[in-house]
């Protein structure tokens, strides 16, 4: 029942992690391999296997790649073109685009220490309306972030599981030093009562 509880309490924690990270973007890269720009001229995203977040695409049913973090032009060196292929768009050289009549799905994933809720975005051809599923939308500032929902169990389990690993060490740790204060004040062990010399704790009933 307490393992229960600890454990619900770690998928919640699991949950504030992918959250706050899914609201404030945080998506380091360890290198880029792809290049991604908007029509619009505003998106650059390179590949990347560490990070907190994650995102992937899919467009007219073939995979874009993994984007894991928005690079800034100054990077723009050395970036081999992606397999999907897509509609060049210019500088750089390797920059492409699938098109904005293409059809494309993409998954955010967020978490830490593993990624552990996903949400997906889907954009019909030709077009149409964006719909989001497994996250909720919210506004920050002038842009729109998803919040996470759908679980990605391994690693939901894994953190959830490191969270409650954490508490109960900061728990044990705690109580021990409560523990010790208490002894070396002479108080009662159980209830803290300040019982001097007395055997049995007269506020308690602690031997
Ligand atoms: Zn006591």
């Amino acid at each position: 029942m307490r393992g229960l509880c600890l454990l619900g309490a770690g998928v919640v924690a699991a949950l504030a992690v992918a959250w706050t990270l899914a609201f404030v973007q945080m998506k380091p890269t360890d290198g880029e391999s792809m290049l991604l720009k908007s029509p619009e001229g505003l998106q650059y995203f390179a590949t990347g296997t560490k990070g907190f977040g994650h995102e992937s695409w899919v467009a007219n049913g073939v995979p874009l790649g993994s984007f894991a973090v928005a690079v800034p032009q100054a990077t723009w060196t050395n970036v081999p073109l992606g397999a999907a292929g897509g509609t060049r768009i210019g500088r750089p050289a390797n920059v492409f685009w699938p098109g904005p009549d293409s059809e494309s799905t993409r998954t955010d994933q967020w978490g830490w220490p593993l990624r552990a809720f996903a949400a997906r975005t889907d954009k019909p051809a030709g077009g149409g309306t964006t719909t989001t599923s497994y996250g909720i939308e919210i506004k920050k500032g002038t842009e729109v972030v998803l919040l996470p929902l759908m679980p990605l169990w391994l690693g939901l389990v894994a953190d959830a599981v490191a969270f409650a690993g954490v508490a109960v060490v900061m728990g044990a740790g705690f109580w021990s030093v409560r523990r010790m204060v208490r002894s070396r004040r002479r108080c009662c062990l159980s209830c803290g009562y300040d019982k001097k010399d007395i055997a049995v704790c007269p506020e308690c009933g602690a031997a």
